[in-house]
C-alpha cells in the first residue's frame, strides 16, 4: 500500500470558499515528499484532512491503507503530525508532553518513557525535560513538536511548513534530523513555500496552486525544467 493516497479530494469551507478542487496524489512508502506552493494554495487544508483535523467535502484519503474517515484511529496512529502552530499545554513539562501523547496511541508506559527519552536526547531537549513548555525558546518548541509527533513511532511523518520562521542553524539541524529519520524508513511529507527546502530534501514534489495540483514529479525532473 501507499503511505498516502488521496483521490479527487475537495474542500469547501463553511464560508463557501473552495480550498481544494479535487486533488489526487500518491506518496510511496519511504518517500520524502514535498507539497510545494504559494500561501493560500491549499497545502495546510490537504494535510489537515489527512491528519483528521479538517473535514473533507468529497473524495478520499488513505494513510497506509487506512481511510482517514472510516478507520480514523488506525490512520491517525500511522501518522506523526507537526502542525504549524505550537499547541502545547503551556504549563506541562517537556517530558510529560511527549509521554502524554504516547498514551493517546495506547503505548505501554514503559515504552512511552523509553521512546520519549530517546527522542528528547536526539533532539537535544533532554536537559529541558522538566521545563514547562512556555519557558522554551521558539527553536526548542519546534523540536518538541517533532519529538511529540514521533513518540508512537509512526510510519509517516507530516510537517506543515516545518522551518517557517526558523533561523538557519536550526533549519540545517532539522533538515539533518529529517534526512536521518527518512533513511531509517519513515516516510516524510512536508509542505513548504520554499523551493530551496523541497529541492534540498525531497525526492518527489507536487506543486499545488489555488486548490489544484499543477504538477507532480520527481525533483530531478522538476529541476531539469527550470
Ligand atoms: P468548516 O467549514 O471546515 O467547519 P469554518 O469555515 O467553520 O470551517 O472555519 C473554521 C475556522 O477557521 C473558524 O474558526 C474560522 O474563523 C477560521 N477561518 C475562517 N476563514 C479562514 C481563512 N481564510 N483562513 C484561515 N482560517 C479561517
Ligand atoms: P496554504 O497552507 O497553502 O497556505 P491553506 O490550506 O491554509 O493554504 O488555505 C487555502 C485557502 O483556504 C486559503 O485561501 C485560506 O484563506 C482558505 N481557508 C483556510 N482555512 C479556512 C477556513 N477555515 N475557512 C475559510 N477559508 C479557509
Amino acid at each position: 500500500v501507499a503511505a498516502l493516497a488521496v483521490e479527487n479530494l475537495s474542500k469547501v469551507y463553511g464560508n463557501g470558499f473552495e480550498a481544494l478542487k479535487g486533488i489526487t496524489l500518491e506518496v510511496a512508502k519511504g518517500d520524502f515528499f514535498a507539497l510545494l506552493g504559494p500561501n493560500g494554495a491549499g497545502k495546510s487544508t490537504t494535510l489537515g484532512i489527512v491528519s483528521g483535523l479538517v473535514q473533507k467535502s468529497s473524495g478520499s484519503a488513505y494513510v497506509m491503507g487506512h481511510d482517514v474517515n472510516g478507520d480514523a484511529f488506525q490512520a491517525r496512529r500511522s501518522l506523526g503530525v507537526v502542525p504549524q502552530e505550537f499547541n502545547f499545554n503551556q504549563f506541562e513539562k517537556v517530558y510529560d508532553i511527549v509521554v502524554t501523547q504516547a498514551g493517546y496511541f495506547g503505548l505501554k508506559p514503559s515504552e512511552a518513557r523509553a521512546n520519549a527519552e530517546e527522542l528528547l536526547k536526539a533532539l537535544d531537549l533532554w536537559e529541558k525535560r522538566d521545563t514547562p513548555s512556555r519557558m522554551l525558546s521558539g527553536g526548542m518548541k519546534r523540536r518538541l513538536m517533532i519529538a511529540r509527533a514521533l513518540v508512537h513511532k509512526p510510519d509517516v511523518l507530516i510537517l506543515d511548513e516545518p522551518t517557517a520562521g526558523v533561523d538557519i542553524e536550526l533549519r540545517r539541524s532539522m533538515w539533518e534530523f529529517m534526512e536521518d529519520l527518512n533513511k531509517k524508513g519513515t516516510t516524510i511529507i512536508l509542505t513548504t513555500h520554499y523551493l530551496e527546502e523541497a529541492e534540498q530534501l525531497c525526492r518527489n514534489i507536487a506543486i499545488i496552486n489555488k486548490g489544484e495540483i499543477v504538477q507532480c514529479t520527481s525533483k530531478r525532473e522538476l529541476l531539469s525544467q527550470l
